[in-house]
């Protein structure tokens, strides 16, 4: 098998048919094997009924996995990882914001490259609000100072890679899962290919601000402890200040004589401190938190069912070894 695109879905009942449309079309022709795995991740629509429908065409071979319950893009695409077996893989979104012609070039990049083990599409150019482009700017500032790894701004999940580099993703088994980080830990040859992401051919995208706040803070939490180190800094500073103040006021009270304090430094103070601490507790909580939920060892998804159709030529085979044995 040369290539099996991984396909996360949730709530895409409208564009399931036409993606597996366009990835036919487009590797139909070449002539290669290939495998489409969609991972319906418990969409509350009629996605899985679409799924089911599918027939395969070509030398284009089909599996569709159903998730128990909504488990997030993250656990749909380790899932279909794990049913992959191409000597490429292709992640893609279902909504075909991401083109098949793209992943195609992918394929053809790594075929004339052999010393490049992934293709990560990038967007350079982004069609969105200033908010959020100020925010991602932010988070990609703050993340790359403080963790070893390198985040790419503009990366998408939109990726080919090797078999090794799919093993190695697959090696990772953590619970808390961030791809962005994962994939630059595993390092491995990458070049970015520039793509400009289409419009959603239906449905709405499942982002929203408060959704992408907390994917951010996922991500630091699961790629650097440096905040706990931050927190000690911060900490070390504040007592410093404090042992330095100590020292005025001891001095002040031999020389001068001492007025009565002022209430608003008090008042200020306090709330201060009482503020570092409570952000301080905050952030051990964070890792705390993920060190309990791992801790639990629970799967990162559960599969409720999953159906597999062969290839045509393949199914032709079948056929033919069932019409032979009568046993069958
Ligand atoms: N997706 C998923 N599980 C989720 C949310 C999204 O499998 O809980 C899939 C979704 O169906 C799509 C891809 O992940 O194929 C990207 O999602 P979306 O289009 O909402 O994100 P955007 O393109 O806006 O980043
Ligand atoms: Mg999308």
């Amino acid at each position: 098998m040369k290539l099996s695109l991984v396909i996360p879905c949730y709530n895409e009942e409208k564009n399931v048919r036409p993606m597996y449309d366009a990835v036919n079309a487009v590797f139909g022709r070449t002539g290669f094997s290939y495998e489409m795995i969609f991972v319906n991740d418990g969409s509350r629509d009629g996605t899985w009924r679409e799924l089911k429908d599918l027939e395969p065409v070509g030398n284009g071979s089909l599996k569709c996995i159903n998730f128990s319950r909504n488990f997030g893009k993250e656990a749909a695409m380790y899932a279909g990882l794990t049913e992959s077996s191409g000597e490429y893989v292709t992640i893609i979104d279902a909504d075909l914001q991401q083109r098949p012609e793209t992943a195609l070039e992918m394929v053809e990049y790594l075929d004339a490259h052999p010393e490049t083990d992934c293709v990560t599409a990038f967007q350079s150019d982004r069609n969105e609000g200033i908010l959020l482009r100020f925010f991602k700017y932010c988070f990609y500032g703050i993340i790359n100072a403080v963790s070893e790894v390198d985040f790419h701004q503009g990366a998408s999940d939109f990726r080919t890679f090797r078999r090794n580099m799919a093993d190695a993703i697959l090696s990772l088994g953590e619970y808390c899962r961030f791809s962005k980080g994962i994939f630059s830990w595993v390092g491995f040859e990458t070049y970015f290919m520039p793509y400009k992401a289409e419009e959603r051919n239906a449905g709405r995208s499942s982002w929203s601000f408060r959704k992408l706040f907390k994917y951010a803070i996922e991500g630091i939490v699961a790629f650097t402890t440096k905040p706990l180190r931050i927190a000690t800094g911060v900490g070390i500073l504040m007592s410093l200040l404090s042992l330095l103040y100590l020292i005025i006021v001891v001095v002040q009270k031999l020389t001068v004589g001492i007025d009565v304090p002022g209430y608003a430094t008090l008042i200020v103070l306090i709330l201060l401190i009482g503020g570092i601490q409570m952000t301080t507790l905050g952030i051990v909580g964070e890792y705390i938190a993920k060190i309990y939920i791992q801790g639990k060892e629970r799967p990162i998804y559960i599969m409720k069912e999953m159906v597999r159709l062969p290839a045509e030529p393949q199914r032709e085979r079948d056929a033919a070894a069932e019409d032979a044995d009568p046993l069958i």
